[in-house]
């Protein structure tokens, strides 16, 4: 059979169907899989030296034939297998241990080659433990595991690195001519990248540890290249083939709704609510991303555009991640609208409206995406806390139209990606900051605690709530990524520690994600009415909970948590007058961990954290494995933003100079595949 690139990997020479079985387990399908599946690492056996020239403690490669091959059984029960190997120059021992199928693999007269290290025996130097390749005759200098820089892979699944090694190879000698150049050749010159093939052959192969590199950055760099240019395309078809609602709505009911605000909008608020009135204007679904930190005030832009849209006889809903947000949501909304006389209406799991068809305003979580709730005229969708959400949640919710008019959809996020990240990962849709929070918000003061610092900071705490009259949440980490039991009895655990011995005369509340949602509510109400002193809880008061007399956050074992995750949760203080705190216990004393958490002592921009995080912990801290849509990378990682700025500009020349792909075939098949790829996840 002949071998090319999609061949599935089974039919690869000596993989066969048990093998074949693990490979997919990395995500091995074909052949071609197998040249981008990358090493880890490379062991540098290039150096080779001449027999009596060794010297102790080097890693070397030696070349010579096999003289003599003893397996031996010592006094104190050990077994090694010891080789007499010679060149032009001398001899040297080479000692294994414990395998002693090796006599029947190096048999004196073999032409060998020998990679590792070099130590004492005795008195005599002996190679430890080396790689070994027998060379055929007339094989040239041709080798795969030693005398070279040779690619280590990760050992899994059954799998060992030198047996992948030896696949990888006769898939790099057979099909690496067949591998066809994706990316244009002014983007490879103008970047100086390597070409494709040089790229793959370096990757496993290298000259060198910098070859190694070059063919690292060329890879990554078609990476984000893709997806850059995913998400352009995905929103040039968008822009063609979308239609939606326009809404106007006259300026004179516009300033009598602005006006009707309890507070004075932001500049910032000012220019994202003209920007996202323009997207409703147009007869093109409008497709915004609303960054903006904890406490900037988004939730009034939504309400906005949803005026906007009820205004025109349309229908709106918004969507949140939890049923406290939603039934938050739904309060404030409500207050915001009713005055205009439009009704808001709640859909969660435990409170199902009847009354669906006559609602103008749908709030809820993903209960609205029920099959039986069929949305009429529905001109905008909000999704609040848009990470929270998976790709196909937003789509399926956005088909529930009936009729050919796409709904406008705006989507709102306080997770601070990076711009230059956004741009990569959201680039098929519009992105607007809010940078500034409302006035007269003051700064939370933020200290971490050492465990020493520990019984003072629960007599301040006691102290400051009963001065300010105010509340505090006690924050318990997730022990798992899950709400789990354990999670759950930790945090039951420490309430009772805390009601009993730390604070016997206030009230506390507990709230955690295994409660029933109208359990949630009632408890969070009751927090809210000022019932409780402090409400311990998991991490579920993350997202969105706006209560305006709670100034005290303490954070348990805050080690845990990125800091812009710590920083949403500080978020959850700090919105009334008073003047508010956020506490960081944490058990560690190492240096790096509490550096770490130090910056939010003294950094308060939520980007400026996001960034920090991106560079101590890389994205996966940032984003949360919890979040959907950002996607496995490979090669590239979100936190080179050097490249990404390559790339984009790469990606906007491309753009602007053949937006139809039409002279790059290979690349246009590509998109299209990963196109169906893209729909078929999550
Ligand atoms: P987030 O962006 O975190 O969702 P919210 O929309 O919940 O923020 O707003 C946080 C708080 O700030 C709310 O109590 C809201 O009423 C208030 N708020 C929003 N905009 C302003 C403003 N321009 N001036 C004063 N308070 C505001
Ligand atoms: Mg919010």
């Amino acid at each position: 059979m002949q071998l090319n690139l999609d061949t599935p990997v089974q039919y690869v020479p000596r993989v066969g169907p048990v093998m074949a079985k693990r490979l997919e387990k990395l995500g091995v399908f074909c052949a071609s899989d197998l040249l981008f599946y990358p090493p880890f690492r490379y062991n540098d056996y290039s150096q080779v030296v001449p027999i009596n020239q060794l010297k102790p403690n080097r890693t070397v490669t030696i070349k010579g034939t096999v003289m003599g091959m003893k397996n031996i059984f010592t006094k104190h029960g050990k077994n090694l297998q010891q080789a007499i190997v010679a060149d032009d120059s001398g001899q040297v021992s080479v000692t294994w241990y414990n395998q002693a199928y090796l006599a029947k693999i190096i048999l004196p007269g073999a032409d060998i080659q020998l990679s590792g290290h070099t130590t004492w025996y005795g008195q005599s130097l002996t190679l430890e433990t080396p790689e070994y390749e027998i060379i055929p005759q007339g094989n040239g200098n041709r080798s795969l595991h030693t005398g070279r820089m040779v690619p280590v892979y990760p050992e899994t699944a059954g799998l060992s690195s030198k047996w992948l090694r030896g696949r990888i190879d006769f898939v790099l000698t057979t099909c690496l001519n067949q591998v066809s150049e994706t990316t244009p050749a002014e983007i490879i010159n103008q970047n100086r990248l390597y070409d494709l093939k040089t790229a793959i052959a370096q990757l496993h192969f290298p000259d060198n540890l910098n070859n190694a590199l070059a063919a690292r950055r060329r890879l990554a760099f078609d990476e984000l290249f893709f997806l850059q240019l995913l998400s352009f395309t995905e929103r040039r078809d968008w822009e063609m083939t979308q239609k939606a609602p326009p809404f106007t709505v006259i300026n004179k009911d516009w300033q009598y709704f602005i006006a009707s605000l309890p507070f004075t909008l932001t500049i910032d608020q000012k220019n994202v609510l003209e920007q996202i009135r323009a997207d409703l204007e147009k007869p093109v679904p409008a497709n915004r991303l609303v960054e903006g930190d904890v406490g900037s005030g988004k939730t009034v832009l939504a309400t906005a555009a949803i005026y906007q849209v009820v205004k025109n006889g349309w229908r709106a809903c918004l969507m949140a991640p939890t049923e406290i947000l939603a039934s938050q949501h739904f309060e404030t909304i409500s207050q915001f609208l009713t005055p205009h006389g439009i009704s808001v209406t709640l859909v969660t799991g435990s409170h199902k409206p009847t009354n669906l068809k006559t609602a103008q305003v749908l709030v809820g979580t993903h209960a609205l995406l029920s099959e039986k709730i069929v949305f009429q005229k529905l001109g905008l969708i909000v999704v609040d806390e848009q990470q929270r959400f998976g790709a196909n949640q937003r789509l399926a919710l956005r088909q529930k139209n009936s009729g050919n008019l796409i709904p406008h959809l705006l989507t709102m996020t306080a997770t601070p990606i990076p711009r230059t990240v956004a741009r990569t990962i959201y680039g098929n849709l519009d992105l607007s900051v809010l940078d500034t929070l409302p006035a007269g918000r003051s700064r939370i003061k933020t200290w971490v605690v050492p465990s020493s610092k520990r019984a003072a900071a629960y007599d301040w705490i006691q102290k400051t709530l009963n001065q300010q009259k105010s509340q505090a949440f006690i924050v318990c980490p997730l022990v798992e990524e899950s709400e789990n039991l354990t999670a759950v009895k930790s945090v039951k655990t420490e309430y009772q520690r805390l009601k009993t011995e730390i604070f016997p005369n206030l009230k506390l509340g507990l709230l955690h994600g295994k409660m029933k949602a109208k359990e949630k509510n009632q408890e969070l109400d009751a927090f809210r009415a000022g019932k409780y002193d402090i409400l311990v809880c998991t991490p579920v008061v993350e997202v969105g909970i706006d209560i305006a007399n709670a100034t005290i956050m303490l954070v348990e074992a805050a080690e845990r948590f990125g800091l812009s995750q710590l920083h949403q949760l500080r978020g959850r203080v700090g919105r009334g007058d008073k003047n508010s705190f956020c506490l960081l216990f944490t058990e560690h004393s190492d240096e790096k961990i509490l550096n770490r958490l130090k910056n939010l002592e003294t950094t308060f921009s939520g980007p400026r954290l996001a960034e920090i995080d991106l560079s101590l912990r890389g994205p996966g801290d940032l984003f949360g494995s919890r979040q959907h849509g950002i996607p496995g990378l490979t090669f590239a990682s979100l936190a080179d933003t050097a490249l990404i700025a390559e790339v984009q500009k790469s990606a906007e020349w491309l753009q602007n100079t053949d937006p139809a792909l039409n002279n790059f075939p290979y690349l246009r098949e590509k998109l299209e595949k990963s196109k169906i790829k893209d729909v078929s996840k999550d």
